[in-house]
């Protein structure tokens, strides 16, 4: 059954709004943050073919455009408030909307984001979200705080998205069971918004994982001018990952992108405030590392009291204009 533009924006893309003043609808939609706050604003664009598989269900695809744009505002500490959907989409299905926007709005209902506008065209499969959020004056956490002597935290798992990557490549087999969980971990991420909330005033530094743990930590290195040690056998990883060689185990873990955990960096003196912070968010945290001098640039080591880096030339991080 084919929709009009105006029809399936009402159909799908026009849910009651509450915290904003004026939701979509009218030329512009209305927003009323908290007195004082600031506005914490992120985009991201999916495509298909390169941020997703055409296999992915309509479902989670409409979870996961949703879910790393929150995943941008935890990095920073920001509390979501509303959200736009750009969308450019082949045919007007509703086989396709109606899960589409289930998936993407029962993630903003449990997130307590609002979709408050957009945009709709014909054309080839594209997402763009842009979501804001709100956060007092000086306390979002950003990537230029980490200072030498931190401690570098990781939450959730790493490498699975991955590792279900590379099964849809035929690289690596995996029992079923294994197979649904790491592509849970793929389409259906859960982005870290109260662990991000609960390291206001704790976290030095943070950004989230989209494009791979060594790529996203050169960002963190780069705006705080510091070096930084990571402990491979810290990094947390599934029972699925564990059991691959060693060679696969280090790839996803440390260039394997679409995480969608937080790394973040925080006082030694700190730590059980992260600890509580994890626990009073529901979010494992792991101490995987420690920020360095900026002279002493990136080196992995095998575990916490190797001698010998390992040699990172392998684990480029994924850059989208740049050949693999
Ligand atoms: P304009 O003429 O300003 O471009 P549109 O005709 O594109 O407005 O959209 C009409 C209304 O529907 C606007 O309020 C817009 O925010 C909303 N809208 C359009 N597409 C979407 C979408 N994909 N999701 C949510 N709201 C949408
Ligand atoms: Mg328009």
């Amino acid at each position: 059954m084919a929709l009009g533009e105006f029809e399936l924006i009402e159909r799908y893309f026009r849910p009651p709004v509450r915290r904003a003043a004026l939701g979509g609808g009218d030329d512009c939609a209305l927003l009323q943050p908290a007195p004082g706050q600031q506005m914490a604003v992120s985009t991201d664009l999916l495509v298909e073919g390169r941020h997703f598989l055409s296999t992915v269900a309509p479902e989670r695809l409409g979870h996961k455009a949703l879910a790393v744009n929150l995943s941008d505002l935890a990095a920073c500490g920001a509390e979501p408030l509303a959200f736009t959907l750009a969308l450019s989409l082949p045919r007007a299905e509703a086989s396709f909307l109606a899960p589409f926007a289930r998936g993407m709005l029962e993630l903003a209902e449990q997130h307590g984001i609002e979709l408050v506008g957009g945009d709709t065209t014909a054309g080839p499969l594209t997402i763009g979200i842009t979501a804001m959020g709100q956060v007092p004056p000086g306390q979002a956490l950003l990537r230029s705080g980490a200072r030498a002597g931190d401690e570098l935290w990781v939450s959730g798992c790493l490498g699975d998205a991955r590792l279900a990557l590379e099964v849809f490549r035929g690289r690596v087999e995996l029992p079923g069971e294994a197979f649904g969980a790491v592509r849970e971990a793929m389409e259906r991420p859960q982005p870290r918004v109260s662990l991000g909330l609960a390291l206001r005033g704790i976290a030095t530094a943070a950004i989230d994982l989209s494009d791979g743990l060594l790529g996203d930590l050169a960002h963190v290195r780069r705006r705080s001018g510091v070096g930084a040690t990571l402990w491979l056998d810290a990094l947390p990883r599934s029972a699925a990952l564990a059991a691959q060689p060693v060679s696969v185990q280090r790839e996803c873990l440390l260039a394997g992108g679409d995480d969608y955990e937080l790394l973040f960096t925080a006082p030694a003196s700190a730590a059980e405030a992260v600890r509580a912070a994890g626990v009073a968010s529901g979010t494992p945290v792991t101490c995987v590392g420690r920020i360095e001098p900026a002279s002493e640039g990136m080196k992995v080591y095998a575990e916490a009291h190797g001698r010998e880096p390992l040699d990172l030339a392998a684990f480029a991080s994924f850059d989208h204009f740049k050949p693999a």
